[in-house]
């Protein structure tokens, strides 16, 4: 049974003093404690005074009657929630309906039979107790929401309608908590970048019945905050969820505070780079994903030369204006798109960080070779070259770095950073403003490699390289029918390189258009000198690398070439290779029909090593294909290799293409390939690659073929003694 507090005053107001105290002393017995007041004006004064639990006043007074002081108190704040029990005559109906609209809370009826109104009056204490709690219980529940910004939601999932309390409706930016908010409502103002997520994660949870727990971001007002929902699903006797019940929580300001512990823990203030724990961490998991995919990941370890001195002579401030800007430039070169080669793809991997003072490190993950990382060294120390303007003061500074490479010098953190930084010693050693590798060998091939990338542009600019060629002989006539360009190095003090020894660096470099080019101009004026001082047409075919193939306008570059050299177009063939055309056939299909458009010869080089499919084939439009040469070595010894010689002719015919077999270098190789059918012939057997002079000679007094050709091709005709031409490459 309900227990009152142990003695709840009552305030009774009536004007009649025996009525007055025959109530008292009722309510006294029962343990109560009474004021009292004898007028209607004195209710709001005496409940001022004695703030009591309960209030009973008499409806019939002179002056101010009960309803009147009802009306009073009710005005009152503090008496809004107190129970206020009038008393009225038996008769007296008009009053009994006005109490209530008066704010009267109950009543009862003259004359008091003093037992009865202890009791109401203790049930009337203990509702106005528990109101007053679960009052209390909301206020202090929807303040504790509001505090840790916190509202709850309900979605039913029979109609789609959401139910929110006031603080889930103010967060997502509703007006008020009634309004009816159907699911479309609430994914409107979910952010638009996290809308079709948050709509595939209800429904997966939908289906999988699983609680929610995840974050999502709303747009109120153009401002965007991060809010954390989590939820239920309640579900019917039959197992369907019927609901789902949840709370949305503010959690912003959160958020934004987290990121800034985290930079304040993992990032450099002054330079807004990782520090020195953060970039262990990165390199870290660096070296991680590395091992796995066994990569190599390079640790650059810089320092600033001298930046003590500059630091001591022009102050502390200008010294971080120089690490600011210094930071800045070697943003700009690891963020530059070219940086590394492009399997290295994700930038975002590359780590630069702040160490110390005036250190820094960068991790170059994923590294295919090494001589990438001395170029990024190379880009790095070309970066910092150029003076800094600081305060009106122009400042040179350099940079030494030492490089360590994973897993060669060392496989874990603590072993790269010391070796790396055992190199960087060794750069300072030097005079600074120069990288080292950790191991010597690593140097010796890094530098090799980039002196040869220079020397190679050096070359293209002084014309170093030059075209040799090798000519393709006819089956049928024994005829020279077509001669291959060949790029040749011609380099100071290093002799004739072949393209094998600078085409891969060159390709690399993103000098291989030029080259192309280069080539292709040569032999264009030989082919047109071919018929002015030989008086014979020579066709001549170019080879196209990759990266000129996907040259915009390619057909007009190699129409203009040829206007330019007055050269028939037939008498230009262009090698393109398999892989070229497979990596984007379709553009591939409408460059060779603008390329056949200018009535030059295509074939495809080095037929059968890439995956060709025949409906391309078909499409394209060539004049030849080339087989490559790994086929024809092995032909006299391999069987495989003849049907796929036999298979590739038997394809070219039914396509109407000529056949030209590569690399042949004996006879019996030249036995099997006639005796298939194979159209023309090139190899060392015929003539090596040589250079123009030599390759005119030939062409002028013929290249004899070997006896067995001959019989095959002259049918009759006198057979000619073989020998092989003696002017060499
Ligand atoms: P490729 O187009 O397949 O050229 C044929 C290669 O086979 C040439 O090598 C040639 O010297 C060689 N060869 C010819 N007959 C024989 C033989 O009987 N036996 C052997 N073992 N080899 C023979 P080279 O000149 O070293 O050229 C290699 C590759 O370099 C060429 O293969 C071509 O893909 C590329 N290349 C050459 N010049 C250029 C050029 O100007 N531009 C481009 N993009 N690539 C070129
Ligand atoms: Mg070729
Ligand atoms: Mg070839």
């Amino acid at each position: 049974m309900f227990q009152p507090e142990s003695s709840p005053k009552v305030l009774l107001i009536d004007d009649d003093l025996a009525s007055r105290t025959l109530i008292r002393e009722a309510l006294e017995e029962e343990g109560f404690v009474v004021a009292e007041a004898s007028e209607g004006r004195q209710a709001v004064p005496a409940f001022t005074e004695h703030s009591p639990a309960l209030v009973i006043i008499d409806v019939l007074m002179p002056g101010v009657d009960g309803l009147e002081a009802c009306q009073a108190l009710r005005a009152l704040p503090a008496a809004s929630m107190v129970p206020v029990l009038l008393m009225t005559g038996l008769n007296d109906l008009a009053s009994i309906d006005n109490a209530r609209a008066l704010g009267a809370t109950d009543f009862v009826t003259k004359p008091i039979q003093p037992r009865i109104l202890c009791q109401r009056i203790r049930y009337m204490l203990r509702d106005s107790q528990r109101l007053g709690e679960l009052t209390r219980g909301e206020t202090s529940l929807a303040m504790a929401q509001r505090i840790a910004k916190l509202g709850s939601w309900e979605l039913d999932l029979r109609d789609q309608t959401f139910k929110m309390s006031r603080e889930a409706s103010k967060m997502l930016g509703f007006h008020s908590p009634d309004q009816c908010l159907r699911v479309g409502n609430f994914l409107s103002v979910v952010h638009e970048d996290d809308r079709e997520a948050i709509k595939s994660y209800f429904d997966s949870a939908l289906s999988c019945q699983e609680p929610l727990c995840t974050d999502l971001r709303v747009t109120q007002g153009g401002a965007e905050r991060l809010i954390h929902l989590e939820a239920e699903l309640v579900t019917a006797d039959s197992g369907a969820a019927v609901r789902i019940v949840g709370t949305f929580q503010d959690v912003t300001e959160r958020m934004l505070a987290e990121m800034q512990i985290h930079a304040l823990a993992y990032y450099d203030e002054l330079t807004g780079l990782p520090n020195r724990p953060h970039f262990k961490e990165l390199l870290n998991e660096a070296i991680e994903k590395a091992k796995r995919g066994h990569q190599l990941v390079a640790v650059l370890f810089l320092d600033l030369d001298r930046f003590k001195r500059i630091n001591d002579t022009l102050g502390h401030s200008v010294g971080d204006m120089l690490l600011k800007e210094v930071s800045n430039r070697l943003r700009e070169v690891v963020r530059s798109s070219d940086i590394l080669s492009r399997a290295n793809r994700e930038l975002n991997d590359l780590v630069l960080a702040r160490i110390g003072g005036d250190e820094f490190t960068l991790v170059l993950p994923e590294l295919l070779r090494i001589h990438d990382a001395a170029k990024v060294a190379r880009r790095l120390l070309d970066a910092i070259a150029s003076p800094f303007t600081l305060q009106g003061q122009e400042v040179f500074v350099s940079l030494g770095i030492g490089i360590a490479v994973y897993p060669v010098n060392g496989d874990n953190v603590d072993a790269l950073l010391k070796n790396a930084d055992t190199a960087l010693s060794c750069a300072k050693k030097q005079g600074g403003n120069s990288f080292q590798f950790y191991s010597r060998s690593m140097n010796a091939t890094a530098f090799e490699r980039l002196s040869l990338e220079a020397c190679l542009r050096r070359a293209l600019e002084r014309h170093e390289l030059v075209a040799h060629y090798q000519p393709q002989v006819s089956l049928q006539t024994g005829q020279v029918v077509g001669v291959e360009a060949l790029v040749r190095w011609r380099r100071p003090d290093h002799g004739l390189l072949l393209p094998g020894a600078f085409l891969p660096v060159a390709e690399e470099a993103g000098l291989i258009r030029q080259i192309d080019s280069q080539v292709l101009h040569m032999a264009c004026l030989q082919s047109k000198a071919w018929g002015e001082t030989l008086r014979r047409s020579v066709r001549v075919a170019v080879n196209v690398s990759n990266q000129q193939f996907q040259e915009p306008g390619l057909a007009e570059i190699i129409g203009s070439e040829l206007r330019t050299c007055s050269l028939d177009a037939h008498l230009l063939e262009l090698e393109l290779t398999e892989s070229i055309m497979m990596q984007n056939p379709e553009t591939a299909i409408d460059t060779v029909q603008r390329l056949r458009a200018l009535g030059v010869e295509l074939s495809i080089d080095d037929f059968g090593t890439g995956y060709s499919c025949l409906n391309h084939l078909r499409r394209l439009q060539v004049n030849r294909l080339k087989v490559d040469r790994s086929f024809v070595r092995d032909i006299a010894t391999s069987a495989d290799n003849v049907s796929i010689v036999k298979a590739i002719i038997a394809m070219a015919q039914s396509l109407g293409l000529e056949v030209i077999a590569e690399g042949v270098e004996t006879e019996e190789q030249l036995e099997i390939l006639t005796e298939h059918g194979c159209d023309q012939v090139q190899g060392n057997l015929i003539s090596v690659p040589v250079d123009a002079s030599a390759m005119s000679h030939l062409l002028a007094v013929g290249i004899p073929l070997p006896r067995l050709t001959l019989a095959a091709v002259s049918a009759g005709g006198e057979p000619t003694e073989y020998r092989p031409p003696q002017v060499s490459a």
